[in-house]
């Protein structure tokens, strides 16, 4: 595994001028675009994360022109509801993550984090009408919980929060026709645990379609029993998942803590 190094820090925000809490958040969240990276996740300076500075109408999100292998706690930019940046920093951050990350964190008071990402496999199953199938474990416990948003174009306009906030309504996973994936959570590791799903839900579904066989069928029961597991999956099963992929992480490279 080749380990990741930060060639360039855009360290703007010392820790010793933000609260606990908020640092703990940058580090969280840091952590999180660094395993995007690591799996492959990223889509070169597109994308973003989000975390809700606890506490506080703000919230963390990227530099924009930073790629996720170079994110550390210290260049997050922390920006109010209305995108006024909050932290000094050489980079602006990415309008059409403004107008999703604001329309989720504002609306919704239960979420701490939002993920939204296009990842290879998640912008492929975007793009079919169909949407997630509900064909294997993976997929069936995020199936259920799903919601669906329609693509606007690049998300410049303000008015498609509305939209946003209406199709996710109380749900976490959301998938952008012909555009790529959300999930959202009371935690950051809550988001991260069910993009995890999510994606490899995505990955699963190509990989079986483009066998061209038929896809086995399944005892409805049992699909309706797993699809209330994925339901209750929540914050002590998503804090053990969380802590193994920061240990991973750290056992590669600690720098995104700086
Ligand atoms: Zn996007």
């Amino acid at each position: 595994m080749t380990k990741m190094n930060t060639p360039y820090l855009a360290a703007t925000q010392r820790q010793t001028d933000v609260s606990p809490e908020e640092w703990a958040a940058r580090i969280d969240l840091a952590a999180a675009y660094r395993l995007c990276a690591l799996n492959g996740w990223a889509d070169g300076t597109a994308t973003h994360l989000s975390a809700r500075v606890p506490g506080t109408d703000h919230f963390l999100i990227n530099p924009f022109g930073l790629l996720f292998d170079e994110i550390t706690a210290s260049s997050l930019i922390k920006v109010d509801m209305d995108g006024n940046a909050l932290s000094q920093s050489e980079y602006e951050i990415n309008f059409a993550g403004y107008v999703i990350h604001s329309a989720i964190l504002a609306a919704r008071a239960d979420v701490t984090c939002v993920m939204h990402l296009h990842t290879d496999e998640g912008a492929a199953v975007s793009c079919l009408e169909e949407g997630l199938m509900p064909i294997s474990q993976t997929a069936m416990l995020v199936c259920d919980q799903l919601a669906y948003h329609e693509w606007e174009g690049v998300a410049f306009e303000l008015e498609e929060r509305e939209r946003l906030v209406e199709h996710l309504g109380p749900h976490n996973y959301m998938m952008l026709y012909n555009h790529g994936l959300l999930t959202s959570g009371k935690s950051v590791a809550e988001a991260f645990c069910r993009m995890w799903r999510f994606q490899r839900a995505c990955c699963i579904q190509l990989m079986a379609l483009s066998t061209g066989r038929p896809i086995k069928t399944f005892d409805y029961a049992a699909r309706t029993r797993t699809t209330e597991v994925g339901a209750r999956i929540g914050s002590p099963h998503t804090h053990a998942e969380w802590a193994a992929f920061r240990r991973q992480l750290d056992r590669i490279s600690e720098d995104y803590k700086n």
